[in-house]
């Protein structure tokens, strides 16, 4: 029935069926069209190699591309494989080990932001031909080196939000793709601009025509452990807190962090409500070895300095933490994703309310955001931070209990500007700084 040409036979021309899933992600890889991964495909078994480019040393190895393991949540290095910062790509080869009647190719990737989608043109070659170049690195034209260009894929949308799921399955019209022993990809970085375009691939398969059903591979990367655990605060929230890269603090962890993470997120959620939000359901903390400074949020990702943990276990850890999960909850980046004229969030506010919630609502006894007499000729009210929490905390007792709530959904929702204060209190930011101000000088005894 088949007909083995030189270069491998491909049929007339391939389907190219490319399905995303944005924040509705789930673990699983679940799409309209595009099957879910498989744990048993002939990919599984096949040999890769880096033809060309460099692996990106904070990303698995090839072999992350079929183990039949998918990441459990969307800025996962370790569950992926991507190219190194900075370069421009490279090409994957794929040995099956003998030319075999291939179906499909799928490809999967996951990440929040631009290193979701997928850029690559894929080749197939039965391999037996006389010159057949097994590994053409680049410049070399592959359908010159004895393979056939099988399709150009490209993910990239117009739309502001990029990021997400990506389900590629490139197939043949009539049901075979063609008869191959090798597969080529040439991947390009997202945006070649950003050092940090590179796609993360999570899986790849090759599936035989018509082939069966079966159950899905698992989100089994980075499986719960001793240092890995789910915790579920009311309301359907999963928060994955995972100590490997630091399993001296998991005990610490279980008892000071987890009773934390339990009663104030579903609280942090309550208290920056907007009209049509919700507040992420998933979100993982990392306590990260290598990292430097204290922590930081990207989307629903905490990262944990471990070293900085050390040192404040019985001081600032467990409130820096509560500060990063209010900045899941802020999700201030949604407004001009979809919005490009919403207004930019106002830095001094994006981390003045964490620090307000913190210092004043969460752990008002250790009274760490007081301005002692030293620092108040410098205290402003937009100096950020812990003086910018004592000046909403001022506001709120002088003028309005519900400010933050408000302030929150205004910046949210694009909709901030000054004006809202004089809205909410009567008078402008200017004036109110002002007034607090002279009000701890008075406090302090000064002139
Ligand atoms: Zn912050």
């Amino acid at each position: 029935m088949v007909v083995l040409a030189s270069s491998g036979f491909a049929a007339d021309e391939a389907v190219v069926v490319v399905n995303h899933r944005g924040e509705d992600a789930a673990p699983g890889f679940r799409f309209e069209q595009v099957p879910g991964p498989r744990r048993q495909d002939a990919a599984a078994k096949a040999t890769f190699t880096l033809v060309d480019g460099r692996a990106d040393a904070n990303g698995a190895g090839l072999e992350a591309l079929h183990d039949g393991l998918l990441p459990t949540e969307e800025d996962q290095p370790s569950a992926n494989f991507f190219f190194r910062a900075g370069s421009r790509g490279g090409r994957i080869g794929v040995d099956l080990g003998a030319a075999i009647e291939v179906g499909a190719v799928n490809t999967y990737s996951w990440h929040p932001g631009g290193r979701g989608p997928q850029v690559y043109t894929l080749y197939g070659s039965a391999g037996t031909n006389a010159g057949f170049v097994a590994a053409p690195a680049r410049p070399a034209d592959p359908s010159t080196n004895g393979w056939v260009r099988l399709a150009r894929v490209d993910t990239r949308t117009a739309a502001a939000m990029m990021g997400g799921q990506y389900g590629v399955s490139i197939a043949g019209r009539g049901g075979a793709l063609g008869v191959f022993r090798h597969l080529l990809f040439d991947i390009e970085p997202t945006d070649a601009a950003d050092p940090f375009g590179h796609t993360f691939y999570s899986e790849i398969d090759v599936v035989a025509p018509n082939a069966p059903p079966e159950p899905a591979a698992e989100a089994v990367a980075g499986e719960a452990g001793p240092h890995r655990r789910t915790i579920r605060p009311e309301g359907g929230y999963e928060i994955v807190l995972d100590t490997s890269e630091a399993p001296d603090l998991t005990e610490w962890a279980e008892r000071k962090l987890v009773p934390m993470i339990e009663e104030w997120y579903p609280k942090l959620v309550a208290m920056l409500p907007s009209e049509g939000y919700t507040a992420p359901q998933r979100v993982t903390i990392n306590i990260r070895k290598d990292m430097q400074g204290v922590a930081a949020t990207s989307g629903t990702r905490i990262n944990c300095a471990a070293n900085w943990m050390r040192r404040e276990l019985n001081r600032e850890a467990v409130g820096s933490v509560l500060h990063e999960l209010v900045h899941v909850v802020q999700q201030y980046g949604r407004a001009r994703r979809t919005n490009p004229s919403a207004t930019r969030p106002p830095g001094w506010l994006v981390e003045g309310i964490p620090d307000y919630i913190r210092w004043f609502l969460y752990e008002p006894e250790s009274r760490g955001a007081e301005i002692s007499a030293r620092n108040l000729e410098r205290a402003r009210y937009d100096a950020s931070y812990r003086v910018s929490a004592n000046f909403l905390n001022w506001v709120v007792n002088h003028y309005d209990k519900d400010l933050v709530r408000k302030l929150n959904a205004a910046i949210r929702e694009g909709k901030y500007s000054e004006s809202l204060w004089k809205d909410y209190t009567g008078h402008t930011v200017e004036e109110l700084g002002e007034k607090w101000k002279a009000e701890l000088v008075a406090k302090a005894g000064g002139s």
